[in-house]
Order: C-alpha cells, then sequence, then structure tokens
C-alpha cells in the first residue's frame, strides 16, 4: 500500500481505509448445514453477513435439537418412553421441563382437531409398526388387536398434569409426539436463531419448515415436494415468517395386497387414514401447522373444511389419492405449480 500524501483528500482516503479494515466487510451469503433427526434430514439455512455468528448459531440450534430429539424419542430408552411405561401401569410420571409446553400444546391442539390428532394413541402407531428404527412389517396387524385398542379411546383429556407429575385416567394412553414434535422443535429453533441475533433462515425439518425474514432482497421461495414421484409440486414464497408443513402418506409405509398402509392413523378406525396423499399447511407457528396437517390428512375428504375451520386455518393444500389438488382461495393465490403438465385443481372455499 502507498501512503497517501497529505493533502485533505489523501487524508480522508486513509481514515476510509482504516474504517472498512475495522469492519472487517463480509458479504452476506447462504450458509447451510444438514443432519439426521427425528428419523429425517433437518436443514438449516441462514442468510447471513457474520461468519462467526453464523457457526455459533448453527452449533447451538444442532444441540438444541438434539435433545429434543433425545427426550421426546416415542421408542428409543428416553423420559417419555419412562413416562409411557408409568402411565401404563396408571401410575404418575415425571415430564421433563422440554416436555410440559409440548404436552400443553399437544392437548389444546387434540381438542381444536375434534380428537383427529390425538398423540395418545400411541399403542395404535407401535401395533402398525411405526415405532421402530427398521422398516415396518409388511402385513397389517391382527384386526381384533386394533379393534382393542380403539374401542379403549385413549385421549388427551384423559390426562391430568399436576406441576411435573402426569397421570392418565385410562392406562391405555400411550403418547407418541411424532404428529407435532417436528414443528414444536423447529419453533423453538427459530426462537433461538432469533435470540442470537439471526433474523434471515429456514429451518427444515423434512418438508415441515419454518421460514423468517428473507434470502438476500427475495423472499424464501419454499417447495411443496411431489407426493407421487420425485421432485417439487409447488412453490410459494414465504411472507417474513411463516411456517409450511406437510403431512404425506409417503413418510412411512408398507404395501399389502396392493394396498398402502401408512403412518398417519386415523383414532377412530384404528386404521390408516385414506382419502389422501398429502395435505399442507401454512400457519405462523409450525407446531400448530404441524397438528393441523395431520388432523386434516385424518379428517380426509369429507370432514377437511370443519376441521380446517375449526382450526382457524386459512393455506391448505391438498393431494388426494387420484392426484387432484384441492386448494382454498387464500392458498390458490399463493401457489406456483413447479410439474409440467400441472396437476388438474380445484378451488374450495371453507364454510
Ligand atoms: P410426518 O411425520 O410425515 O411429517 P405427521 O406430522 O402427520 O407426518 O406425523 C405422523 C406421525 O404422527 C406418525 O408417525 C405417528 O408417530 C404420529 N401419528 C399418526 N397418526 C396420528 C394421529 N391421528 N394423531 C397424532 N399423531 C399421529
Ligand atoms: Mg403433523
Amino acid at each position: 500500500m502507498t501512503f497517501p500524501d497529505k493533502t485533505p483528500r489523501g487524508w480522508i482516503l486513509l481514515l476510509m481505509l482504516l474504517f472498512l479494515n475495522a469492519c472487517d466487510i463480509q458479504q452476506a451469503q447462504l450458509h447451510q448445514q444438514q443432519f439426521l433427526l427425528f428419523g429425517t434430514l433437518v436443514d438449516i439455512s441462514l442468510w447471513s453477513d457474520d461468519k462467526q455468528k453464523t457457526e455459533n448459531a448453527i452449533a447451538q440450534i444442532t444441540t438444541d435439537l438434539e435433545k429434543m430429539h433425545n427426550e421426546w424419542h416415542a421408542w428409543h430408552d428416553s423420559p417419555l418412553t419412562r413416562l409411557n411405561k408409568a402411565l401404563a401401569a396408571g401410575q404418575p410420571g415425571t415430564v421433563p421441563p422440554s416436555m410440559i409446553p409440548l404436552l400443553q400444546k399437544s392437548i389444546a391442539l387434540s381438542n381444536a382437531s375434534d380428537g383427529l390428532f390425538n398423540p395418545a394413541i400411541g399403542r395404535l402407531i407401535n401395533l402398525w409398526g411405526f415405532q421402530q428404527d427398521d422398516a415396518p412389517s409388511n402385513t397389517p396387524p391382527d384386526a381384533a388387536r386394533i379393534q382393542d385398542l380403539t374401542t379403549a379411546q385413549p385421549k388427551m383429556q384423559d390426562l391430568v398434569l399436576a406441576h411435573d407429575q402426569l397421570t392418565s385416567r385410562n392406562p391405555n394412553v400411550q403418547l407418541d409426539f411424532g404428529a407435532i414434535a417436528k414443528g414444536y422443535a423447529v419453533d423453538l429453533a427459530i426462537e433461538k436463531l432469533r435470540a442470537l441475533g439471526i433474523h434471515n433462515a429456514i429451518i427444515n425439518a423434512g418438508g415441515n419448515l419454518r421460514a423468517i425474514g428473507k434470502h438476500g432482497d427475495r423472499p424464501w421461495r419454499i417447495g411443496i415436494r411431489n407426493p407421487r414421484g420425485p421432485g417439487v409440486l409447488a412453490s410459494i414464497e414465504a411472507r417474513g415468517d411463516e411456517s409450511m408443513l406437510t403431512s404425506g402418506d409417503y413418510e412411512r409405509f408398507f404395501e399389502y395386497q396392493g394396498k398402502r398402509y401408512h403412518h398417519i392413523i386415523d383414532p377412530r378406525t384404528g386404521y390408516p387414514a385414506r382419502g389422501f396423499t398429502s395435505v399442507t399447511v401454512i400457519y405462523p407457528d409450525a407446531a400448530t401447522a404441524d397438528a393441523a396437517s395431520t388432523a386434516l390428512f385424518v379428517a380426509g375428504p369429507q370432514h377437511w373444511r370443519d376441521i380446517a375451520k375449526k382450526m382457524g386455518l386459512q393455506y391448505i393444500m391438498i393431494v388426494d389419492d387420484k392426484g387432484h389438488v384441492t386448494m382454498t382461495p387464500a392458498m390458490a393465490e399463493r401457489v406456483r405449480f413447479e410439474l409440467n403438465p400441472a396437476p388438474n385443481f380445484s378451488i374450495v372455499a371453507l364454510p
């Protein structure tokens, strides 16, 4: 570097050089990290100009998410499986601090969905073979056992929480947070990012995501997976802070005699819910959107509009088992189909 001459112009130049150096100006860019948790691929995308802050934030939320995964695990030895053992024995069980708000939110959302989102049906989910690391068996369970667990009617309303002690009036209640945990975990991780000064990010747990801020000077564009076949069915621009969650029959399933048996169980029948292949919901918080997408999937073609209304939803996209797409008017305004040719669709208003 040649030293500037001693004219006023030269001094200004020198001061500018010193200032720029002190700022250590970095380019804003996309930082991404992926790992496996909650039985799915978790993808963190941050838009930031501060590498140090970004790396620290990613490390912290990774640790947080791992902790949630371990505490709420429905079949590995965990605080949740210990709690479930106590409930089955008719004993009070201890709810760890991280699980209390999750439990309370789950009770409220189960009520709001008329019990179609029902995290108390852990026994049924286990019977169907969806509480194991290995692929489920390829035959449906015995009809009489399904019937027994269905008529036992385990419900979130059977639970009584006093401080951190949980009891169940029904020993058939076994908690499984599979339909809400990813959304709730994403909410907590976004909250943590904000506390760490990161305001532009997406946290995506296997197609269950919350987006905040922007990708540089443009909005984040988020994709809805094609439930049958590869690629993206449609995409949407996120508006500031929103969550988009999808429940699909393609995540965990087996085929038996030409029929698909998947992991979203109708608590009324004890069998996998029929009629839809995927349900996508956009809502401010991811926990509600997660529970809601499961509830609408279970509600099926006859009842989804009533449940959507009850849960206060506005943005919904459903793919049925014939590949036909149904959207609410608010959703239709925002969707861009990415498949060519675009699928047949209809727009249906809520009651
Ligand atoms: P995904 O896990 O594919 O995002 P969901 O959010 O719909 O889909 O969650 C499905 C999981 O939720 C199942 O694997 C099971 O653990 C649990 N589950 C299944 N049926 C129900 C139901 N009716 N209510 C609450 N939880 C359910
Ligand atoms: Mg869900």
